[in-house]
């Protein structure tokens, strides 16, 4: 008998759909081809120490909250300060991040020179041309060159792994552009979103405040853990999908038929929905001879490589105290780590007492090489920078380092002309669905939504 789900890829992406799918009553199969639920999401004790190989901690979200409670996993939520400052290195300092109009003025991070063309936003005639527009380009044009490289530049790299001369602000930082379009200026813009917003919406089921800063007690892998235990036997792990096809008849049952190797043995299944929730060049080979006209749109996404190398300290080889998020590296400060999260300051239990663990992140779109280095030089160059940027003394003590070959999609010119091509595509094809952080975001928070979003979608065909 036909199914009305078959999901592949168990990520946050698939993994969220799936369950989804279930809790609504439908028949369903998620297929991972390795042995790992999760994708990217991994979290390590290692001899103590909590460290995590992918995400670090998440921004909660409704549709995140609403997840745990679905999951009845609220106990195992920690939570950090929220207020707890990021810093950005700058002239051989630490600055915080300036949250607020106050600390906006008070801030050593940008010149006076800076802050007034910053003021002056909302008097920049808004940009005629239509199509892309760089990151790079859209921030200086906007907000001057000061703020691009010492506020945005390193957030593009902590966030994306990415270059902003590079990436999309059309498809990296959709609102932005759309203020400009809307109000003439990213002020104006905002401010007339925020009102309609008021005006227009229910008042929030719960406030997010609390939730700025989530991870859970053993780490953010309990939650993809909770989710494939949900699933039961209608999660397969190490499934090779050998072929898909689309017997092309809209509505029907068994529209897709997947044949997939399992413990040595072949499967074919059938489904009236597929959803692929791989990564872009994983989907794209799936897609190959099913869907060639949506393969060829996805297949070349590139993606930035990334290395995180997590060192512990002990208290005493601390010349400040690690008092907030971690620190953002703009790449004109002559560091070569783009930035690192101070764990044991955000979450209890990330280290044994009288410890500290850092979780440093080298490579990205604008060093390639660096994953290519070895695991010595890894810990040598991150150690030297931290020596410069904290003033740690003596030898760090080593932890796992994990080398992520294509560790986020890069959101580059035309790439939101090309997801909208996607999914005009997609409008072709009844029941098939592409989910995960190579489309329209690529935070937890995002994926938890889409997969929400595709799992609807999905019910109603
Ligand atoms: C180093 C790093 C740090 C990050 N930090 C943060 C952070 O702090 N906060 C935050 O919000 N986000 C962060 N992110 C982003 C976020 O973690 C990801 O965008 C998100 O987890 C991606 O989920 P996904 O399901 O789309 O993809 P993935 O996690 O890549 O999952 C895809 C799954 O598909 C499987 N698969 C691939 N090919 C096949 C196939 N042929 N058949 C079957 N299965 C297949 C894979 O094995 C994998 O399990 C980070 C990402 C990385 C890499």
């Amino acid at each position: 008998m036909a199914l009305h789900s078959i999901i592949i890829g168990a990520g946050i992406a698939g993994l969220v759909t799936a369950s989804h799918l279930q809790q609504a009553g439908r028949t369903i199969l998620l297929l991972e081809n390795s042995k790992h639920a999760g994708g990217v999401i991994k979290s390590l004790d290692a001899d103590g120490f909590l460290i995590e190989r992918g995400p670090n901690s998440l921004r909660g979200t409704h549709e995140f909250l609403d997840l745990l409670e679905e999951l009845g996993l609220q106990d195992e939520l920690v939570t950090g300060d929220a207020t707890a400052p990021a810093y950005v290195y700058v002239d051989g300092a630490l600055h915080a991040v300036p949250m607020s109009p106050p600390a906006l003025i008070k801030t050593k991070l940008l010149s006076i020179g800076a802050k007034f063309r910053l003021l002056g936003e909302p008097f920049i005639k808004a940009r005629r041309e239509a199509g892309e527009e760089s990151v790079a380009s859209f921030i200086e044009r906007r907000l001057g060159r000061q703020v691009l490289e010492r506020l945005v530049s390193p957030f593009v790299s902590g966030v994306y792994a990415g270059d902003v001369e590079q990436l999309s602000v059309q498809a990296s930082f959709a609102k932005l552009p759309e203020f400009e379009i809307a109000g003439g200026s990213i002020l104006r813009g905002a401010l007339r979103a925020m009102r309609a917003g008021r005006n227009g919406q229910a008042t929030p089921k719960r406030s997010l405040r609390p939730y700025r800063l989530c991870s859970f007690r053993r780490g953010l892998e309990a939650l993809p853990g909770r989710l494939a235990k949900s699933l039961g036997e209608n999660f397969l792990r190490e499934a090779q999908v050998t072929s898909i096809r689309d017997n092309n008849e809209a509505n029907s049952s068994a529209r897709f038929e997947v044949v997939f190797e399992h413990q040595g043995t072949r499967h074919t299944v059938a489904a009236a929905t597929l959803i692929v929730a791989t990564p872009a060049d994983a989907a794209a080979l799936l897609l190959k001879e099913c869907a060639p006209e949506i393969a060829s749109l996805i297949a070349d996404i590139p993606y930035a490589s990334l290395a995180s190398v997590p060192l512990a300290y002990r208290q005493e080889q601390l010349a400040r105290p690690l008092d907030g998020f971690g620190f953002l590296a703009p790449r004109s400060a002559g560091l070569r780590t783009l930035g690192s999260v101070w764990n044991s300051s955000l979450f209890p239990e990330r280290a044994p007492a009288g410890w500290v663990c850092l979780t440093n992140y080298i490579g990205g779109a604008t060093d390639r090489e660096a994953i290519t280095l070895s695991d010595d030089e890894l810990i040598a160059t991150v150690h030297q920078d931290l020596h410069k940027v904290l003033g740690l003394t003596g030898e760090p003590r080593r932890l796992p380092i994990t080398r992520h070959q294509r560790a986020l999609p890069q959101y580059i010119l035309g790439h939101a002309a090309r997801i909208t091509a996607v999914e005009a595509a997609l409008q072709n094809r009844t029941g098939l669905f592409l989910s995960g952080n190579y489309l329209r975001g690529i935070s937890l928070g995002d994926s938890i939504k889409q997969a929400m979003q595709v799992a609807e979608k999905s019910c109603r065909c």
